[in-house]
């Protein structure tokens, strides 16, 4: 039991706004985009800067109270909420300064990566991220962060310069090669285990214009357009990036009437190479797997960036299953294509991300990050808006997710992970959790931060 008193002297502290159970925004602050969390924090401070963010976390660390933190609230698991306990939310600390000169931009801890593209896109230039722009940047870059321009640039975390965290203990720090370094390899990876990260300064690239979109193929042909991916994605250009998916089609423009809701294989392209090189660059796939649906083109590169906005809403059911991916065997695929063909709902889907290109020359010590050896991030999503139909999401993302795994890395990319216990999340760190475990006893020995892919202090003699 927190007094009100005190809840009133945090109030009149804050910048921000400092949200309670009656308060008539509760409902909707306490929201986050998957519907199936339903938690019920004490309280939500909504930090307009650092000195909220302090004020917030010594509040909570004085009255004993459980802390999550917010960034875009995308969290599988609902991790940027927790139950009776003070959520931190940042969705306030949102500024982009981009520096085209260096060809840098420094965003506020509660960006979105829509915010990131926007402000980078009028520069030409683009920083690497995930392929829905309403997402966090604090969580995908804390996480790691995959996506379109991952095997022409890298992670997120390999384009991360710097970042500014609030610690357990109210110290504001930053953390990069120079300063902090043991902080700086831990948060590339570990997650919002270490502290409140209020800004970020990434690295970007020159990317205005992709030639990329969704190339789409009937289920009869997934066997062998997904052989021939397999082989083409270990050699391509690492200017290209194109990720595997089963899908169903949506009713609705651009898609042609005779698709609407038909399950069909898809690969996801995206290539930042020169735009005159596009046609030739795809024409071999083309010619020996000609698409059913072909929407690949020249396209601005944050129109690509929202291209799945509109299919994916805050407010649908999401369950998530997840596993690094080494070799794609020929069983492996045959497994694919029945449970890809089974598809429960119209969102639901399987994603294979490659990893590889210029995320592989990075070693596995280099940061928390544990799989740079894999070739692919496998998620398996049963997504509906129906909560009536949990049931059938749930039960045949398990059952996919349990015919694959042997056939996986062992572990999973923690962004993609719901709450799975701490044997997963040793999985996941392999070789490096003892070492984040150090870094964890150094900057947050309570384990104050505990509301995330949680790894225990721990110092080893
Ligand atoms: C539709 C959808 C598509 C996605 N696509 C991709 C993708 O293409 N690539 C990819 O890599 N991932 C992807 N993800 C996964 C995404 O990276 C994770 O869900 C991530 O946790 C979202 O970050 P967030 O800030 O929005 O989450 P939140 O729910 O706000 O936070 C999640 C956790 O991150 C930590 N955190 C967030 N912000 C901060 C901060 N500023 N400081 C410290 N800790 C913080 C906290 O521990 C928190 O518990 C996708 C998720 C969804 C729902």
């Amino acid at each position: 039991m927190v007094h009100q008193e005190k809840i009133n002297e945090l109030k009149s502290k804050l910048a921000g706004e400092l949200i309670e159970p009656g308060d008539a925004r509760y409902d909707a602050a306490r929201k986050v985009y998957n519907a199936m969390i339903d938690k019920r924090p004490r309280l939500i401070a909504r930090c307009a800067d650092v000195s909220d963010v302090i004020e917030s976390v010594n509040f909570a660390r004085k009255n004993e109270l459980i802390v999550s933190i917010r960034g875009g609230g995308h969290n599988a698991g609902g991790l940027g909420i927790c139950d009776d306990g003070l959520v931190i939310d940042l969705s306030l600390i949102r500024f982009t300064h981009i520096d085209p000169e260096n060809k840098t931009v420094r965003v506020g801890g509660g960006c979105t990566w829509r915010d990131v593209d926007h402000a980078t896109h009028a520069f030409g230039l683009a920083v690497p991220t995930g392929i829905i722009s309403t997402t966090g940047v604090g969580g995908l870059t804390l996480g790691g962060g995959l996506g379109h321009l991952t095997r022409h640039y890298g992670l997120t975390i390999d384009n991360l310069i710097s970042a500014d965290l609030v610690l357990a203990d109210g110290r504001f720090v930053t953390a990069n090669e120079w300063r902090n370094e043991d902080l700086f390899w831990a948060i590339r990876g570990g997650g919002g285990n270490f502290g409140v990260a209020t800004s970020f300064m990434f690295k970007a690239h020159p990317v205005h214009t992709d030639y990329a979109g969704p190339m789409l193929w009937p289920l009869d042909k997934a066997q062998e357009v997904m052989k021939w991916y397999r082989q083409f994605i270990d050699a391509a250009p690492e200017n290209i990036t194109g990720f595997f998916a089963f899908l169903t089609v949506p009713p609705g423009p651009p898609f042609p009437e005779s698709l609407h809701l038909k399950k069909m294989c898809a690969i996801v392209w995206c290539y930042t190479g020169p735009i005159e090189d596009a046609e030739q660059v795809f024409r071999p796939v083309r010619t020996q797997f000609p698409p059913a649906l072909d929407l690949v083109g020249p396209i601005p590169h944050p129109a690509l960036q929202g291209m799945f906005d509109p299919i994916y809403p805050p407010g649908l059911q999401w369950y998530w299953k997840a596993d690094f991916v080494n070799e794609l065997s020929d069983k492996a695929i045959a497994l694919h294509v029945k449970h890809g063909s089974e598809l429960p709902t119209m969102w639901s889907t399987m994603h294979l991300y490659p990893i590889n290109g210029a995320a592989h020359r990075i070693g596995n010590n280099e940061t928390a990050w544990s799989y740079r050896e894999s070739k692919w991030a496998e998620v398996i999503v049963g997504v509906d808006p129906d909560p009536g139909n949990n049931n059938r999401i749930i039960e045949w993302a398990r059952r996919y997710w349990e015919a694959l795994h042997p056939y996986s890395a062992g572990g999973a990319y923690v962004n993609f992970m719901m709450e799975e216990g701490d044997e997963r999340i040793r999985a996941t760190y392999k070789e490096n959790y003892e070492r984040l475990a150090e870094v964890k006893a150094k900057y947050d020995p309570a384990n104050f931060f505990r509301v995330n892919q949680n790894i225990k202090p721990e110092k080893v003699a």
